[in-house]
């Protein structure tokens, strides 16, 4: 096979965007000569911000000031902004009315704020598929993982007799991607949550590929928590979300110590220090927030809101279907799944073909087509190494030499979409 074989993947412009996105028309170098207009096909990494969060962000920015911190024009401003945005957001989630949403860097920091949250005790069950964000943070807590299932129903099973398993007593949380990086598939979340209740374990939704190819309502999954980040959300200005339950967050020391955590402080007799925290969302954003970053996260869940997710679903299926009807002609290529052909899926999919190393078709197909994709392990090292039927406990690192041709490969390439593809 040959990497141009695979250039259709970027060849289908029937579909246009009901989005516009920067970047649709920047153009690149091919060592071949001569210049292409780049196809981003790596939207699982991070998405291009969209033109409208630009131009919100660029219109606020003469703005700036700091948040909940002054009387000034420019800080009540960005105070209205940063605390408009948290509602705007919490609408786009769905959530309930008493969930605290707590802006953060990424999903990886949410997880770890709500990882640094955990009551005593705590019992967490995370399957091996996780992406590494929701697979590691609950290290120091007692943790259960779970082997990767070849169904949703399994993943239900699988869940159910660990949860069946525990003591009963303690608090437990349940740490749940809705979509895969590598492969796409959506996750049965709304079933696994209900398996987490019907056990007295709560759950957090990683959200970080399924909120921005698909409404995500925390009312309608009963999840206890989610997680996103902004760029991948197309609002790539350094903000995350973490939305959910208030009782474990208030409960908790603040995730970073600092000002605007702090309601009070005073000096003790003894010539220590006093602290009363905010037990609100303040309580974990120590420090200046992220306020542009915020806002943008604000201004894309708008822009998806208002284009609706039925088109953009629709236009991603399209996508992805025409993608893999092309690699279904191509024998040596074989694309990689844990819930099988019909499981849907959002338009993230990965591959691997026979005889090439990922990294070098990866790096062809950006230097002789101007195709951006992934290559690799993609932050998720157990399930890929499941997937491509290598041993998940060793082998093989990102990066890793590739296997001879005939023999497995050891990473793969992927292909993902979204707004603007
Ligand atoms: N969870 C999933 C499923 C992801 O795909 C990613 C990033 O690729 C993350 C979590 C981590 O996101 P971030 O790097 O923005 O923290």
């Amino acid at each position: 096979m040959s990497v141009s074989s695979v250039s259709s993947l970027a060849a289908d412009q029937s579909v246009c965007a009901p989005l516009s996105v920067l970047g649709r028309d920047v153009t690149v170098p091919l060592v071949t000569g001569g210049e292409v207009t780049y196809a981003a096909l790596d939207y699982a990494a991070s998405a291009p911000a969209l033109q409208r969060v630009w131009d919100d962000v660029a219109a606020y920015a003469p703005y700036y000031g700091s948040v909940h911190r002054g009387a000034g024009y420019l800080s009540q401003l960005s105070t209205d902004l940063f605390e408009n945005a948290r509602r705007t957001v919490a609408a786009f989630l769905d959530c309930r009315e008493d969930d605290q949403l707590v802006f953060t860097r990424s999903t990886t920091d949410s997880l770890n704020l709500l990882a640094a949250a955990l009551p005593a005790d705590c019992q967490v069950f995370v399957f091996e598929t996780e992406h590494h964000a929701s697979l590691l943070p609950w290290r120091d807590a007692r943790v259960t993982y779970l082997d990767a299932p070849r169904t949703p129903a399994a993943a239900v099973a699988t869940l159910e007799r660990a949860l069946a398993d525990r003591d009963p007593h303690g608090p437990a949380l349940v740490c749940v991607t809705g979509a895969s990086n590598v492969t796409g598939e959506i996750w049965p979340v709304r079933e696994l949550a209900a398996a987490a209740h019907a056990h007295g374990a709560r759950i957090v939704l990683d959200a970080a590929q399924l909120a921005p190819h698909h409404p995500v309502s925390v009312q309608d999954l009963d999840v206890d928590w989610v997680a996103f980040s902004g760029h991948k959300l197309y609002a790539p200005f350094g903000s995350g979300v973490l939305a959910g339950r208030a009782d474990w967050l208030r409960e908790a020391d603040p995730y970073l110590a600092g000002g605007g955590a702090s309601r009070k402080v005073t000096r003790r007799t003894d010539g220590g220090v006093d602290v009363e925290w905010h037990e609100t969302a303040a309580r974990h954003e120590a420090g200046s927030p992220n306020v542009i970053g915020a806002y943008a996260i604000a201004s894309a869940c708008k822009a998806l809101s208002e284009a609706g997710f039925d088109t953009l679903v629709a236009r991603e299926r399209h996508l992805i279907d025409t993608v893999r009807a092309g690699l279904a002609e191509v024998p040596e290529v074989r694309v990689l799944s844990l819930f099988g052909d019909d499981a849907p899926r959002v338009g993230v999919l990965s591959f691997v073909v026979d005889g090439w190393n990922s990294s070098h078709f990866a790096a062809a197909l950006s230097a002789e087509y101007g195709i951006g994709v992934r290559d690799g392990l993609f932050c998720a090292h157990p399930l890929v190494r499941t997937l491509l039927g290598s041993d998940p406990h060793t082998q093989g690192e990102c990066g890793a030499p590739e296997a001879a041709p005939g023999e497995k490969s050891l990473n793969a390439i992927r292909v993902s979409f979204g707004a603007g593809t």
